[in-house]
C-alpha cells in the first residue's frame, strides 16, 4: 500500500477501474467495509483521509476531530487499500476559492442544522474526484442525505463516476459506527442504543398503520425523556429526503440528536435488522 500526500505522487492506473472511498479518518469497521467492497468490485481501492475544514461549522468539532493516522494506515492496508491519499489543507484549498453547491436537496435536515455543511462536502468531494479520477465511488448509507447530495452532484455535473451506496455497519447493540462515538461518556454510550431501537419501533408502528406523525412524535418524546436533544426525527423517501405521510416499502427514519455535546445521526429502513 502506498501513502501519498500530494496529487502529483498519486500516479494511479487511470484507464482501469479505480474504486474510491473518501473519509475523514479515525477509521472503523464501517469505513473498512467500504474499502473491502471497493476493492472487491473494482480491483483497485484508493482511500482519502482528509478532515475537511469547510464542512465544519464555527462551533463544531474540527479541531478536536480524532486524527489517529498511524492506526488508520494500518487498518486501511489490512482492508485491502492500494493507495491512501492524505493531503494537507493547503493542497486542497489553494489561493483561489471556488465552491460546488447542490440546490434543493441540501436545504432540509442536515442542511438546516449545519448551514454550509453540504457546500463544504460537495466542494471537497468534487476536488477529490478530479484529483483521484475514480471510476467508482463508495459512500455509506449512514450519511443518507450526503449520499443523496453526492449522487445528485455526480448527475448534475456529469462526473463519469458510478455511485455506490453501501449499508451501515453497527455495533452489537445497534448503534451505528461513527468516528464521533468515541466522544460519548460511558453513560451516554449506554443511552445511545436507544437511537436505533427507537427508529426500529417507529418503523414497526408505521408498518402497522399508525399515523407517521404520531409514531415520530412518540419517538421524539422517548428520546427526549432519555436525555437526547432531538434536532430532527422524520420518515422520508431515501433518494430525495422528502417527508412521507404513510408507509412506503423504501421509507426510512432519519434522526439527528445530541447526547451531551456529541451529535449523532442515523437512519434506518424497514428491512434492516440489527
Ligand atoms: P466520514 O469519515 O465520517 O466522512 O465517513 C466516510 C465514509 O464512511 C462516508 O461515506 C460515510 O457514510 C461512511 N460511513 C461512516 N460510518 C459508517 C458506518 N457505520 N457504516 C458504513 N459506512 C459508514
Amino acid at each position: 500500500m502506498r501513502v501519498c500526500t500530494t496529487a502529483a505522487d498519486l500516479q494511479l492506473p487511470w484507464g482501469s477501474p479505480i474504486g474510491f472511498v473518501p473519509t475523514m479518518g479515525a477509521l472503523h469497521e464501517g469505513h473498512l467495509s467500504l474499502v473491502r467492497t471497493a476493492k472487491e468490485q473494482t480491483g483497485y481501492c484508493v482511500v482519502s483521509i482528509f478532515v475537511n475544514p469547510t464542512q465544519f461549522g464555527p462551533n463544531e468539532d474540527f479541531h478536536k476531530y480524532p486524527r489517529p493516522l498511524e492506526a488508520d494506515l494500518a487498518q486501511a492496508e489490512s482492508a485491502g487499500a492500494d493507495v491512501v491519499y492524505v493531503p494537507e489543507v493547503s493542497e486542497i484549498y489553494g489561493p483561489v476559492t471556488a465552491w460546488v453547491r447542490v440546490e434543493g436537496i441540501t436545504d432540509a435536515w442536515e442542511g438546516e442544522w449545519r448551514p454550509g455543511h453540504f457546500e463544504g462536502v460537495t466542494t471537497v468531494v468534487a476536488k477529490l474526484f478530479n484529483i483521484v479520477r475514480p471510476t467508482d465511488a463508495f459512500f455509506g448509507t449512514k450519511d443518507l442525505q450526503q449520499c443523496a447530495v453526492i449522487s445528485a452532484m455526480i448527475d448534475a455535473l456529469k462526473f463519469p463516476i458510478r455511485f455506490h451506496r453501501e449499508p451501515t455497519l453497527r455495533e452489537a447493540d445497534g448503534l451505528a459506527m461513527s468516528s464521533r462515538n468515541r466522544y460519548l461518556s460511558p453513560q451516554d454510550r449506554e443511552t445511545a442504543r436507544l437511537l436505533p431501537l427507537t427508529q426500529r419501533a417507529i418503523l414497526d408502528q408505521i408498518a402497522k398503520g399508525e399515523p407517521v406523525d404520531q409514531a415520530t412524535q412518540e419517538g421524539i418524546s422517548r428520546l427526549a425523556a432519555a436525555g437526547f436533544d432531538v434536532q430532527y426525527l422524520a420518515y422520508v423517501e431515501p433518494t430525495n429526503l422528502t417527508s412521507l405521510s404513510s408507509y412506503s416499502e423504501t421509507g426510512r427514519t432519519i434522526v439527528a440528536a445530541k447526547l451531551g455535546t456529541t451529535r449523532l445521526i442515523d437512519n434506518l429502513g424497514h428491512s434492516e435488522s440489527f
